[in-house]
């Protein structure tokens, strides 16, 4: 099944202690969407302005994303700058520019009202809210978003994750959407907001996932070579919500295995700059990397 998309598309600036790319291909729906396409089909809502050029475009309607929800208009794209330390956990971010985003309503197509699998990567909630208002009968709505909108939308926020099944965030922005340092007892409120299952970003450290009665924990695939963490997250998401909608099936069993997919992918995004490692990716990579996942964690009960 097809996955509908909402998130940035951008031009990144971002410097790490091994390198530096200035104003490459980034944005959430774009890492999203092109780790999905390893999986199913994907529908894609977003907005670039008139310095958008066209070989991302070629790039990502060639991995089969629908490009008919993705506006251009007048003005520049969304930009984000940021740097890592040694640290590579998390990003400071150093400049946020919304440019055409300020402006931006989502209209969604007719062909995309029908999804049934719905991922609201980290853009404006009020925008993320506005494609809900769109969307018929979801089976799944997955969300996710990042420390400029829990501090500066913080209501609309709120109200998006009322509807949400799947919140899909980093450890530091739980504790600050709870307001609680502890991460179990962060976990609880998150829930108590509205999504069923919480999955926790936990950069080197891996994965979480939180439901009511239940705690899984997946690894970070331990690499040599980290070179840029950009898009991690929302790689990781398009691993764990592609095999989730290849699948159509929600169960216990699916999403620890999406788990695993989605750190798969994220494992790979890391390896390079910008989309570069996605874009020379192989099914044949990913799934000795999946095995490799299963060594790793395989052990002997009593
Ligand atoms: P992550 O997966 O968390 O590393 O996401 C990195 C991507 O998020 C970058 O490619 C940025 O373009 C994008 N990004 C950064 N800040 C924002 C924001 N405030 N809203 C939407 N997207 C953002």
């Amino acid at each position: 099944m097809d996955i509908l998309v909402i998130g940035s598309v951008a031009f990144d600036s971002v410097e790490t202690p091994f390198g530096r790319g200035d104003d490459v291909l980034g944005g959430s729906a774009t890492y999203f969407s092109t780790s999905a396409s390893f999986f199913t089909g994907v529908q894609l809502v977003a907005v670039v302005g008139e310095d958008f050029p066209d070989e991302p475009r070629q790039f990502l309607t060639s991995r089969g994303v629908d490009l008919a929800g993705l506006q251009t208009r007048p003005g520049k794209t969304f930009r984000w700058k940021g740097r890592y330390g040694y640290d590579l956990n998390e990003a400071q971010t150093l400049e946020t520019h919304l440019n055409v985003f300020e402006t931006f309503h989502p209209e969604l197509p007719e062909s995309y009202r029908q999804a049934k699998f719905v991922f609201l990567a980290n853009i404006d909630p009020e925008l993320q809210l506005e494609v809900l208002q769109q969307v018929e009968k979801p089976k799944l709505i997955a969300c996710d978003t990042m420390n400029f909108w829990i501090d500066g939308k913080r209501d609309a926020l709120i109200r998006t994750l009322e509807h949400v099944d799947i919140l899909v965030i980093n450890e530091a922005e739980v504790r600050q959407l709870a307001d609680e340092a502890n991460l179990v007892k962060a976990s609880r409120a998150v829930l108590a907001m509205g999504p069923k299952t919480l999955v926790v970003k936990r950069g080197e450290y891996g994965v979480l996932v939180f439901t009511e009665h239940s705690i899984f924990s997946a690894p970070a695939y331990p690499l040599e070579e980290v070179f840029d963490p950009t898009g991690a997250g929302d790689t990781f998401a398009g691993g764990f919500m592609g095999y989730l909608a290849a699948t159509n099936n929600l169960s216990d069993e699916t999403i620890r295995k999406a788990t695993v997919f989605g750190s798969v992918m994220a494992s790979f995004t890391v390896e390079d700059f910008s989309l570069d490692r996605l874009r020379k990716l192989t099914w044949t990579e990913i799934e000795d990397r999946f095995r490799r996942f299963q060594t790793l964690t395989a052990f002997e009960g009593l």
